[in-house]
This record gives C-alpha cells, sequence and structure tokens, in this order.
C-alpha cells in the first residue's frame, strides 16, 4: 500500500489514514494501573503502540503521544463496586497509596525503557486531573445525562441512548446490555444496572478521596481517560489506542462521556491491541498465568527453559501483527531469538559488503516493500518475511554470489537503520553483549590457571578455583583442561 491505512475498530474497517491537522498527530494510549509489576501481557500493548508511534513519525507527522498513568479510581476486577486497586495493595502492604504509584510507575518506566519503547510526551496521572474530571461531572450532570445519588454520580445511559448509540465502538445492544445486566450489591442506588460511575462516594475506609461537590469520594475509572485526551490532544483528536480489553466498557464509557459533555465522540481512530496469550489463555495476573519481564530476562520462571535479551522478545512480539493474539512459548522465543541474530547480524554484514560496480540487489524496490507492509496496518510480520529476503541477498553478496554497488550498500545501509532501529526498535542486544564479554573473560582466566598448573604452581591455580567459586561459578578440571560452570 502506498499510503497508511489502520483498522479502526469505530468502523470495522481498514482506513485510509487523513490526520485532522497534518502534520500533527493526536495519539493517546491507555496507560498501565500501576499497582503491580507489569507483566509481559501489558508490554506487549506498549511496545504494538510503540511500534506504530514509531512509524507515524518515519511518516514525518509530528506525533503528540499522551499515555496515561492510572493510579485512583480503578477498581478490582475492572467492576463498578469494590475496592480501589491501589488502596488496596497500600492496605495490604501498610503503606501510603502514593508509594505503591511510585514502586510501580518506576518499575513501568524501567521495563519500557529496557524494551526501548519511546517515552510518550505527556504522562498524566488521574490524581493530577481530579479538578478537571469534576469540571466535566458538572457538565455532564448540566446537560440532564448524569445523576447524583449519596455523594456518587452515575452517567444515565439510558437517557444517553435516546439520542446516540452507547455500543457504537464494542457492538453491544443496550436491550441485551439490560437484560443481562443484573444489579449487584451496592449497585442497586444506580437507576439502571448499565449507568457508570463518574464518581464515587468514599467509605469510610476508603483511602483515596477528594473534595467535590457531592461529598468526599474519588473519580470514575473510565473518566480519566476522557478528560486527559481532549484536555492534551483537543476535543476532536486522531488516535486512541488500548488492549482489547478495554473496549467495553472502558473505551465505550469514553466516547459517551466526550460525547455527553463536548457533543463529540473525539476520536477519529480507534486502534485495539490484541492479547499475548499462553496456552490460549489471556496472559493475566488475576490468572495466574503471568510471566514479569526480569523473569524472562533471567530464566528464572517455571515455564522457562532458559532466559531471553529484552531485545528478542521486543522482536518476538513484533513478529506477530497487532491485531492477533499472540501465544508464549519457549519455543517460539528460541525461534526468535535466532531470526533475530541473523536479522542482527545481516545488518552488520551489510557495512562490511566489498561493492562492485554492478548490482544485483535494488535497495528502492526493498524500500517500497518494507513501507508497504507498513502501510497495510502496521503489519510488522510481513515487513519482518520481506527483512529476511534481504537477509539472504546480503549473505548471497558475502559469499560472492551476487553482486552489490556503492550507492545500493548506501540505501540498505539507510533502510535497515529507519526500519530495524527507529521503526522496529530494534538494538544490538546488550544482554548478549555481556554474555559475550563474560565468556571471553572466562576463557582468560581458565587459561592463565591451565598455565599456572602447567608450572606447577598449585597456590595459584587453587586460589583462582577458590575465588570462582566464591563468585559460585565452580572449575571443573579434565583431560582436555578445565572448564567452567556458573551454578
Ligand atoms: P491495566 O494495567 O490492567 O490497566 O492494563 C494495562 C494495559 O495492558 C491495557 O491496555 C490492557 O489492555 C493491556 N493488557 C493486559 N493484559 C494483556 C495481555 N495479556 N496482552 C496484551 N495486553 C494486555
Ligand atoms: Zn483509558
Amino acid at each position: 500500500m502506498d499510503a497508511l491505512h489502520l483498522y479502526n475498530t469505530l468502523s470495522g474497517k481498514k482506513e485510509k489514514f487523513e490526520a485532522i491537522k497534518p502534520p500533527f498527530v493526536g495519539l493517546y494510549v491507555c496507560g498501565p494501573t500501576v499497582y503491580s509489576n507489569v507483566h509481559l501481557g501489558n508490554c506487549r500493548t506498549f511496545i504494538s503502540f510503540d511500534l506504530i508511534n514509531r512509524y507515524l513519525r518515519y511518516l514525518g507527522y509530528q506525533v503528540r503521544y499522551v499515555r496515561n498513568i492510572t493510579d485512583a479510581g480503578h477498581l478490582e476486577n475492572d467492576a463498578e463496586v469494590g475496592e480501589d486497586k491501589i488502596s488496596k495493595k497500600a492496605r495490604l502492604e501498610s503503606l501510603e497509596p502514593m508509594q505503591i504509584v511510585q514502586t510501580y510507575s518506576i518499575d513501568f518506566r524501567d521495563k519500557m525503557e529496557v524494551f526501548n519503547t519511546l517515552p510518550p510526551d505527556i504522562e498524566p496521572t488521574a490524581t493530577g486531573h481530579i479538578v478537571e474530571q469534576i469540571d466535566i461531572i458538572k457538565d455532564i450532570m448540566d446537560k440532564g445525562l448524569a445523576y447524583e445519588i449519596n455523594g456518587s454520580v452515575y452517567f444515565d445511559v439510558l437517557k444517553y441512548s435516546e439520542t446516540d448509540n452507547y455500543g457504537i465502538l464494542s457492538g453491544r445492544k443496550i436491550d441485551e446490555l439490560l437484560s443481562g445486566s443484573r444489579a449487584l450489591d451496592g449497585q442497586d442506588e444506580k437507576k439502571n444496572a448499565v449507568d457508570f460511575a463518574l464518581w464515587k462516594k468514599a467509605s469510610p475506609s476508603h483511602i483515596m478521596r477528594w473534595n467535590s461537590p457531592w461529598g468526599e469520594g474519588f473519580p470514575g475509572w473510565h473518566l480519566e481517560c476522557s478528560v486527559m485526551s481532549t484536555k492534551y490532544l483537543g476535543e476532536s483528536f486522531d488516535i486512541h489506542g488500548g488492549g482489547m480489553d478495554l473496549k467495553f466498557p472502558h473505551h465505550e464509557c469514553e466516547i459517551a462521556q466526550n460525547k455527553a459533555a463536548n457533543g463529540t465522540h473525539a476520536v477519529k481512530y480507534w486502534l485495539h491491541g490484541n492479547m499475548l496469550t499462553f496456552e490460549g489463555t489471556k496472559m493475566s495476573k488475576s490468572l495466574g498465568n503471568s510471566i514479569l519481564p526480569n523473569e524472562l530476562f533471567s530464566g528464572d520462571h517455571k515455564l522457562l527453559n532458559k532466559g531471553f535479551d529484552p531485545m528478542v522478545v521486543r522482536f518476538f512480539m513484533l513478529q506477530a501483527h497487532y491485531r492477533s493474539t499472540l501465544d508464549f512459548s519457549n519455543e517460539a522465543l528460541e525461534a526468535s531469538e535466532k531470526g533475530f541474530q541473523r536479522l542482527m547480524a545481516a545488518f552488520e554484514t551489510l557495512h562490511s559488503l566489498d561493492v562492485s560496480d554492478t548490482s544485483d540487489i535494488d535497495s528502492d524496490s526493498y524500500k517500497s516493500l518494507f513501507e508497504g507492509a507498513m502501510n497495510d496496518d502496521f503489519n510488522s510480520p510481513i515487513l519482518i518475511s520481506h527483512m529476511f529476503d534481504l537477509v539472504k541477498a546480503i549473505n548471497s553478496v558475502a559469499d560472492g554470489r551476487m553482486t552489490i554497488n556503492q550507492a545500493t550498500k548506501d540505501g540498505l545501509t539507510e533502510l535497515m537503520q529507519h526500519f530495524v532501529v527507529d521503526i522496529l526498535g530494534l538494538t544490538p542486544s546488550k544482554q548478549g553483549d555481556g554474555a559475550a564479554l563474560i565468556d571471553g573473560l572466562m576463557d582468560v582466566i581458565i587459561d592463565v590457571r591451565n598455565r599456572s598448573r602447567l608450572n606447577k604452581d598449585w597456590a595459584t591455580s587453587d586460589a583462582i578455583r577458590d575465588q570462582l567459586k566464591d563468585l559460585n561459578i565452580v572449575v571443573k578440571d579434565g583431560k582436555d583442561g578445565a572448564k567452567w560452570e556458573a551454578q
């Protein structure tokens, strides 16, 4: 495709991308709820949107990327009643809720950096926008689309549905929602079970609470994203993203809130990333099948045979299209590791190729293949398959079976820099370099020890063995010399 097309969940179709105010693009992505360490499933969604952000920038758009931090209002089980996820963790650990927020925000940013995702331009928090959230609630109430009961304020979904379509994004039908939802304890006060909270009265035990015209309470989960996206990107903006599981109710409610407050649906293109699964089931903390990035890097997890470099993990994720599910397995990661190494090795080889007067490769045709794949709804797996065709061609030149001229070599070097480094965000593996360095250093140490044994310098050879043992490295002497093993 020669122009960017993207799949808009709102229309259910691939559409040509037309920025509202080119060259600017507003991109909002729902960020994490910072009550625990991010798991690999969460990371997949943010890596998917990192690819999208990077490609938009490659195309020359001036992207303003806003990704929030949810630090209040998200209740257990994504429900309308129950304890705030952050408050609960704070209560269990006897910590201040903002300590929990700080701990897991740091973890989140750290993991995003390790996976080489570009930071958002603005990273707003829900607690930093309580005033704006109260303002929008007043606005929605003034329009007659929200009502107060016992210090809580609810969005009147049925009233809204008289003139608008609650279900426009998710395809849910209001009648089915009504018949399917039963009043749960504590929800009785709502006019209808489908209504959702804009503001909740804080029970005496609820720690995170703010003053409002309706008494002390806290904002509903969906409200922060409506408020922060439109505050920083305008009442109409280009792209809103998040994981597929947020489509309903979170994003559906955002649309209803925006329409009720500002008279516009706000978002032109809705993009949803699919889930990382394990044996076909969504990876999630609550299901107990989640893996943390650090566990994957070290290999220290019952489901893992070994550790993997962050760049290999990123490559593994990008080998699937963002709208397809991706199943996690050791085998798939091992295959990605080989693929990643082959790709990066070819990138290195390209730099050292000898040039001829003739060229069997054409860099322009690869450029149009690469761009064509990404223009087709950010199809990174197709992009990577074209890259492997190029890898074969590069290796053929290195073997002397094909030729390349200087102009093509320069063109391909620039192309690979753009697509491998700038767009896929892959850099030569740092961890891999560290492992190679340790291997090299150990070879030196073992060599010194072998020499000292040949010279019958037992004091030195024993000292080396004992000091390595303190570092949990065991040296085993055999007839072919010594071998080492980390315990
Ligand atoms: P949360 O911290 O629960 O608000 O989730 C943060 C983001 O991670 C949301 O966009 C979710 O859709 C996404 N997410 C959660 N689980 C997975 C998963 N297994 N695969 C991909 N994305 C996920
Ligand atoms: Zn959100």
